[in-house]
């Protein structure tokens, strides 16, 4: 049985073993399917604190799992797919193996939400993409879509102007949830189209094995048409990792874990940390503290039981 398990190993999950590991904790971190996290799937982050120039996404994950590991922790790969939180020790099912804990620091993340449909889901890794930064490249001079209005399409679609020959954002309405500032760099950027009150109803061509291009519609006139695309980007949000914890602890109505304070949730001895909670802030900073406070309230839990 492990004294503490981290769930996750993203900004949030690497904080929390660092300071569990230096607590003496002897974090056990359950990987999951996507170490790094969202981190891993960016290229230069410019708002974390202590780089005057910027730090490389992946980079500054994989040094944080190092400094865990440098005080102790251990990683383990693989994903939770159950657990057992009605009584102590909790029980996770790491791909089939049970691992036993005393506390639990749930930092799975959020993943990219996608339209859902099956076209999409045929062509994913064939021109559909959820990542700009992963998938980018392979689209140098084509023709690109981004869908979304929030600040990961406007920052998706910055990127890929770099390499496509003109990027189209499609959004469904006319406001936008991304902030300002981002919405005026790309409103600058003259490699990049805007469909606006307009939805994708179907990806072509599934059938051919790669993006030949959408059929559209205007949701205000109804009009409906097809434009050729090579390279189909979401940008339309995500969900919550919480599947394995559902009917378990608290969850909201879109899954997201409901705090109870600090990092509490709604089952004594299981802790939140980064973006699995939080559908407000989303930074890696944000999540690093959340890591932070969640490894705290977890050695002060088990100090208060006598450890
Ligand atoms: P978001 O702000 O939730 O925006 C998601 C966008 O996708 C919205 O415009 C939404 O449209 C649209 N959308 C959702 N479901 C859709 C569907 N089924 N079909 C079509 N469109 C759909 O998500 P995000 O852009 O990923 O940003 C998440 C958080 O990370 C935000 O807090 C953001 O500020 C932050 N972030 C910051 C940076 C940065 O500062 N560099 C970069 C990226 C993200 P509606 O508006 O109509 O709902």
């Amino acid at each position: 049985m492990r004294t503490i398990v981290i769930v996750g190993a993203g900004c949030a999950g690497n904080t929390a073993a660092i300071y569990a590991a230096r607590a003496n904790l002897n974090p056990l971190v359950v990987a999951g399917n996507h170490p790094g996290g969202q981190l891993s799937l960016t290229t230069l982050i410019e708002n974390y604190p202590g780089f005057p120039g910027g730090v490389d996404g992946p980079a500054l994950v994989a040094n944080m799992q190092r400094q865990a590991e440098r005080f102790g922790a251990e990683y383990l790969p693989g994903a939770v797919i159950e657990a057992d939180l009605s009584r102590r020790p909790f029980r996770l099912n790491v791909d089939g193996e049970w691992t036993e804990a005393r506390t639990l620091i749930i930092a799975s993340g959020a993943s990219a939400r996608w339209l859902g449909l099956a076209s999409e889901r045929r062509l994913i890794g064939h021109g559909v993409s959820s990542c700009a930064t992963c998938d980018g490249f392979f689209f140098r001079g084509k023709k690109i879509m981004v869908v979304g209005g929030g600040d990961s399409a406007m920052e998706e679609a910055g990127f890929l102007a770099r390499f496509g020959e003109e990027v189209t954002i499609v959004h469904r309405r006319e406001g936008f949830r991304a902030s300002k500032i981002m919405l005026d760099r790309t409103r600058a950027n003259p490699k990049i189209r805007w469909l606006l009150n307009t939805v994708v109803e179907d990806i072509h061509d599934a059938e051919k094995g790669l993006v030949t291009g959408v059929s559209l519609r205007d949701v205000k006139s109804g009009r409906q048409w097809q434009q050729p695309v090579d390279g189909f980007f979401l940008a339309i949000g995500h969900v919550p990792n919480t599947a394995p914890f559902r009917g378990q602890i608290e969850l909201d109505a879109e899954g997201y874990i409901v705090s109870q304070g600090g990092a509490r949730t709604s089952v004594p001895g299981v802790f939140h940390a980064g973006d699995v909670q939080d559908r407000a802030y989303r930074q890696a900073v944000t999540a690093a503290g959340a890591g932070c406070m969640a490894a705290i309230e977890a050695e002060r839990f088990l100090e208060a039981e006598g450890r």
